[in-house]
């Protein structure tokens, strides 16, 4: 089912498709909202901007990574969805951290999603969303896709931050986070990643061994910081590794 949520020539017609097979279900849409701000097409390599971007699969960006199929994405921002209210709102803090941010999508979509759940503009003032990606050569292009998608702004104003490092240390300098996501399959919880997340915060990680089955996990921490341990569904996700391994691979 999932991977028949393909859209044709626009980017509303991919949402339109994820929507009608409730891989999007918050009320209002917030997800759905959010996604038609971000144009996949600006996150794809230029190969695939006329034919694939629109199409319900994980493509290629380059040094052995992938953006996620849609249906991924819109998952895992259902996921996210409640940790990403603003301060007022309960669970957010307005702090997110994309581990492994590759093309800047999920980026892209956190930011926005921050954006509408902000109650005012001084809200909005305090929302960040970093994205940490351990390849230069991604890094570059991310910004570049943010740019091409008009979040340029967002970039200027702090709302968006991309880091190059490696992820599985987190960044600390702007936790913690109400929501850390990581894009790539770890062989076990980083403890970086559990000590920045936020009370109460949310971890959503794939963890398995490269080429082993894996576990799209989500991790809650409480108001007290106890942590809860859930196994989503299983999942397939290049892994979390050093960048020597990843340009190797
Ligand atoms: N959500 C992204 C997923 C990209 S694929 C998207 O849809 O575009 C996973 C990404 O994790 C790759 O870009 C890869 O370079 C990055 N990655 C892998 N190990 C990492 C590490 N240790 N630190 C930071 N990024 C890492």
């Amino acid at each position: 089912m999932s991977w028949r949520s393909h859209g044709t020539t626009t980017n509303d017609s991919l949402i339109d498709a994820l929507e009608a097979n409730k891989l999007i279900k918050s009320p209002a849409s917030v997800v759905g909202k959010a996604m038609r701000k971000v144009d996949r097409k600006c996150y794809v390599l230029e190969r695939d901007k006329l034919e694939s971007a629109y199409r319900d699969h994980p493509l290629s960006i380059g040094a052995n990574a992938t953006i996620s199929a849609p249906h991924m994405h819109a998952m895992c921002l259902e996921l996210s969805r409640e940790y990403l209210k603003d301060s007022e709102d309960g669970r957010g803090n307005g702090r997110v951290l994309d581990v492994g941010s590759g093309s800047g999508y999920l980026v892209a979509c956190f930011a926005e999603m921050l954006l509408a759940s902000s109650s005012s503009k001084e809200g909005a003032g305090n929302n960040v969303v970093v994205g940490i990606e351990h390849i230069d050569s991604l890094v570059e292009r991310s910004i570049k896709n943010l740019t091409e998608d008009g979040k340029e702004e967002m970039i200027k104003n702090g709302s968006i931050t991309i880091v190059k490092g490696d992820g599985r240390l987190g960044y600390e300098a702007l936790a913690p986070y109400a929501l850390i996501h990581v894009g790539a399959a770890a062989p076990e919880v980083p403890s970086a990643l559990l000590s920045q997340l936020a009370s109460p915060g949310r971890l959503i990680i794939p963890v398995g061994g490269e080429n082993e089955s894996q576990s799209l996990m989500v991790i809650d921490k409480n108001e007290d910081g106890e942590i809860e341990y859930r196994d989503e569904m299983g999942v397939v996700y290049v892994p979390l590794t050093d960048e020597k391994h990843q340009l190797e691979r």
